[in-house]
Formats: structure tokens, sequence, C-alpha cells
């Protein structure tokens, strides 16, 4: 490993066909080559590290190049090509503006540009990071980018095509290079690993990728490091540990603990992983997206998406199994809740712990007993089909089933008591959602149907009906852009901004929570709709309410009001 040459530099591609992740770009460029459609002026933007210099390096050599192959790339064995792989071309000229940004820079620049070529058809003139030129390099180079010597032709390139001025943009074929991907970098990779006989797991190619975030030169650098770290044995395990990466051994770990219900054993491993030294914000994103790919897991035809090593992808898929679906979208919710909150959280650590106690909760035996009654009665209920196609009617004629609480703490007594054949009409609970908590069964539904459902089933749902609405435009983008919260007992808030939403949503309630309840198969769902309070008190309508509501935008006004002595009538 003496005479280790950095793996950028030495898998530099040489072709077009070499560059990695480029392809629709390094397809046009040959294709203008081929057809001798060629422009004085390219510019070439994105990222560091995707390949913008080593593509007009490659297209400098094609463009030069005395045969170049039928598809248009480089023969790399004639004259110019040679000179162009040792280094030594004079048809090739660089200039990194970071460092030569003056005036003068750019006049030795201009005075090279009239000299045409000896041997070869064009010059090439390359600017790296053309943003960084001075105001006046910028002008004096204009003049050469106007009225350029047929044999020149120059490749600005730019990490920020913002700071481009119009005038040269106009003037510059425009092209937008993109982040790689992380399979097309493992790919590569692997190839430089094969290339160096170095052993790779795919898995720490994979962290090694995902740390470049998009870069090739970066991800090259990286596996250097990590082939000294190693000797040239790239493990995973080796890999996370030099690159300070988070094991998702630990999120496997942390699942298999709240799966068996263990809160404190997950709480240990939380603490295990903060000890470390990493982020607990970053533990809960990775969480969430832990959650996320065993979901992506689970579905055969979801799980291309899932560019791992044989060996984790097995690990994802047994424990995959062991989750319904259910549990994982509300693993998902919960944990994304929990990122969001995280920030403004004063106790970060307790809120951690909330998220594993709630992970918890979800699988715990309890949840799912009470889960499991409710799905017997539910079956019960079911298997009748006279019974189950009526609850429809259970409340067809009210005029604001807002107030139609219907009440379901315990259905199974409830069922017991009334005979099938009585449709009765769902009883309104005068006192309101403060006596659900002492079930009364002589008060009852008699055709409750419960099935308990999670905020996104509703939200699912609540979207669907929204598009069945497209007469009603205004209503559909209230629904739309007002999702309503899951409260307990089934009641849904809908928050609305003015009076003329809540009016909107009110008239259409009693088909819409007909339809929700019978999306979601529960018959307790009632529909609550108010203004958001922020808005009752923001509607400003004497003066003075519109005056403290300038203050609150800028609370200067009233120092200003005190300074001019001023006064509101
Ligand atoms: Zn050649």
């Amino acid at each position: 490993m003496e005479d280790y040459i950095v793996s950028a530099r030495k898998y530099r591609p040489t072709t077009f066909q070499s560059v990695v992740g480029q392809k629709s770009l390094t397809t046009t460029l040959k294709n203008a080559i081929r057809n001798n459609k060629l422009a004085h002026a390219y510019l070439f933007c994105g990222p560091r590290g995707v390949g913008k210099t080593t593509c007009a390096r490659i297209f400098a050599k094609t463009i030069n190049c005395f045969n170049p192959t039928p598809e248009g790339d480089a023969c790399n064995a004639c004259e110019s090509c040679v000179a162009f792989n040792e280094q030594r071309s004079y048809n090739i000229h660089e200039l990194d503006a970071a460092s030569n940004n003056s005036v003068d820079d750019i006049r030795s620049l201009i005075e090279q540009v009239r000299i045409p070529p000896q041997i070869g058809k064009y010059k090439v003139y390359i600017i790296d990071e053309v943003h960084m030129l001075s105001q006046s390099a910028f002008n004096a180079f204009l003049k050469t980018l106007e009225e350029p010597p047929h044999h020149a032709i120059f490749v600005l390139a730019t990490t920020e095509k913002h700071k481009i001025l119009p005038t040269i943009l106009s003037r510059c074929q425009i092209y937008d290079f993109s982040r790689i991907s992380i399979n097309d970098m493992v790919d590569h990779l692997e190839y430089v690993a094969r290339q160096e006989g170095v052993t790779a797991e795919k898995e720490a190619l994979n962290v090694i990728a995902q740390k470049a975030d998009g870069g090739m030169r970066d991800a090259l650098s990286i596996f250097d490091q990590v082939v000294s770290f190693t000797g040239g044995n790239i493990t995973y395990k080796a890999v996370i540990e030099n690159l300070n990466v988070l094991d998702y051994e630990y999120y496997f770990k942390i699942l298999d603990a709240i799966l068996q219900d263990k809160v404190g054993n997950s709480m240990l491993i939380l603490s295990e992983i903060l000890e470390k030294g990493f982020d607990g914000q970053h533990i809960i994103s990775g969480l969430a997206s832990f959650f996320r790919d065993l979901l992506v897991a689970k579905d055969p035809q979801t799980i291309v998406l899932f560019e791992v090593g044989d060996a984790v992808k097995d690990k994802y898929l047994n424990f995959a199994a062991r989750c319904d679906n259910k549990f994982l979208y509300k693993a998902i919710e919960l944990s994304n809740t929990c990122d969001l909150n995280y920030r403004a959280s004063r106790n970060k650590r307790l809120l951690s712990e909330l998220l594993l106690i709630q992970l918890c909760q979800l699988n715990s035996p309890e949840e799912n007993d009470e889960e499991d009654k409710k799905k017997t009665v539910i079956k019960s209920i079911a298997a009748d089909t006279t019974v189950f196609e009526q609850p429809k009617t259970t409340v067809p004629t009210q005029q604001t089933p807002i107030s139609s609480s219907a009440v379901t703490q315990n259905p199974q007594p409830a069922v017991k008591a009334v005979p099938k054949n009585v449709m009765s009409v769902s009883l309104k609970n005068p006192a309101g959602h403060q006596e659900e908590k002492k079930p009364d069964v002589a008060k009852q539904t008699q055709l409750d149907i419960v099935t308990p459902f999670s905020p996104l089933d509703l939200h699912e749902a609540w979207r669907r009906y929204a598009e069945t609405l497209s007469e009603k435009i205004h209503l559909k983008n209230t629904m739309l852009n007002n999702l309503p919260a899951l409260k307990e007992n089934y009641r849904i808030e809908v928050l609305v901004y003015n009076p003329q939403q809540e009016q909107a949503l009110k008239d259409e309630i009693i088909s819409l929570a007909e339809f929700l309840r019978k999306e979601l198969k529960n018959t307790s769902i009632i529909i609550d709709v108010s203004i958001t309070e922020e808005n009752t008190k923001k509607l400003a309508y004497t003066d003075k309410e519109k005056f403290e509501l300038l203050v609150s935008k800028n609370e200067s006004l009233s120092s200003l009001v005190k300074e001019f002595k001023l006064r509101l009538d």
C-alpha cells in the first residue's frame, strides 16, 4: 500500500463512457461532437465532485481526437489523445477562478486564446468556479466570449449558477450536472475496489456513498481513507467506526425491544447511543427512516427501492415480517412527529424516551387485547349481513350530526342487549362528550360498529371524499387544506379559518359523516367544525384590535405611539 495513488485521481474517467451517473448529459455532449455541432462556450453547473471538470477534459480530448470512435468517444491512442492522457497537451488550459480571479489572470488567458493550436483542431479553456471572477475580470472576459476565434472553446464550470451574470449565461450552452445516485456510486466503488484488490462489503460502500452526499470525488476520498484504516478489508463495522456513523444494528435492537414491549430495554439502548456521542435528533430521524425502510421491505414491489447487501436485506425482511403495516404506519407517524417537535422541546431526552414508550404501547398486549375484543365484536356483527347493512340508516334525519354522539366505550354489552331486528336510531347523548367516560348501557346506540382506525386512515378517507367534490371547488380545497384531527372516542375535529368555510363544511356534514362512518367502518364517528382559535382572535374588527394586530407584527409601533403621544379614538 506504499505507492497508493489517490483513487479520485487514479480513477478519474478518461472517456464519456466511464463518467459515473451523468448518462443523459454525456450522451448529449457526444451527439453534439458526432454531429459537429459545437458551441463556443459551455457552462457546466452542479454540486462539487459530480464530474464537471472531468467532463470538460474528456470533451477537450474528444474534439481533438484524430480517430474518434463511431460512438463519439476519444480513441485514447492517437498522438493528441496520448498527449492529453499524459497531461502534456497544449490544447487544454485550465484556470481555477477561485484562486486566479484578477484581471491580469484573465488577460494572460485572453492572450493565449489568439494563438491557434499546433496539432488538433481546438484549444479548450476550462475556467473552474467561474462565479469567483472579479467584476473587472468578468468584463475583460466578456469581450473574448462575444467574439472568440474559431479554434477556441470555453468551458465554464460553477457550483453556483445563480451567481453567473445573464450576459454570460446567454452566450453559453448550459449543462446541469446532477448529484450521483447512491446506487451509481456504490457500483463505481465496487469497481474501484475490484481494481485495487480490496475486499468490500456492499453495506460498507453504501455507508460511504451516503456520507459523500452525491459527490463521487468525496466518495473516493472517503474510500481511500477507509482503505488505509482497514488495510484493504472494508467491512461495515470498520466503516461506521471510522466515519462515526450510527450503526443500524441499534435500530434493530430498539425495534426488538419495542416488539417485546420492553420499554426499559429500549431506553437503555437509546442511552447507549447517546453516550457514544450521537445527536438525539439524528437518532430520532434515523428511527423514522428505519420504520419507513421496514415498510418498503415488506412489499415485494417496493423492495427494489431498497438497495443494501443481501445479509442486511434478510434482516430487514425478518423484522418486517414481525411488524404489521398498521404498527409501521403509526410508528412512522409517531417518530416523525417527535422529530418535528424535537428542536422546540425543552427536555429532549424525555421527548425521545416518550417516543419509545409510545412505540412500545403500540405493541403492548393490553392494547392488542382491547383491539382484539373490538375486532371480535365487529366480526360477530359483520357475520350477520342484515345487521351490517343497516348502520347507514342510523342517523338519517339529524340536522346536526355534530351533536349526534354515538357512545361506544364498550360495545359488547350493547350488542348483546339488543335484538338484531330492532333498527333503532342512534340515541342522542344530551350531556355531550363529558359523559362519554361513563358508558351507560341504556343510552348506548344499539348498532355500533367500532373499527379502530389511525389518523392516517382518516386522512385518506377524508381526501377521498374531498376528491369527489369537483362541483364544490372551494369546499374541496378547504377540506384538502384542513385535515381533521382524530380525538378521543372517534370525535373528529376540523379547524377552518373563517365563517364561510365553517358554514360550507357544516352544510356538507351529513353526507360527509355518513361517508366516513362507512369508509372507516365506524359508526361512532362524529365531526366537530370550528374556526381556529388563532383566527377567532386575529380577526380584527375595531380600530383598537387592528392596532394591536399591527403591534404584534411590529413592536416598535407601540414605542412610536409613546414617542409621539398618539392615541386611538
Ligand atoms: Zn484519439
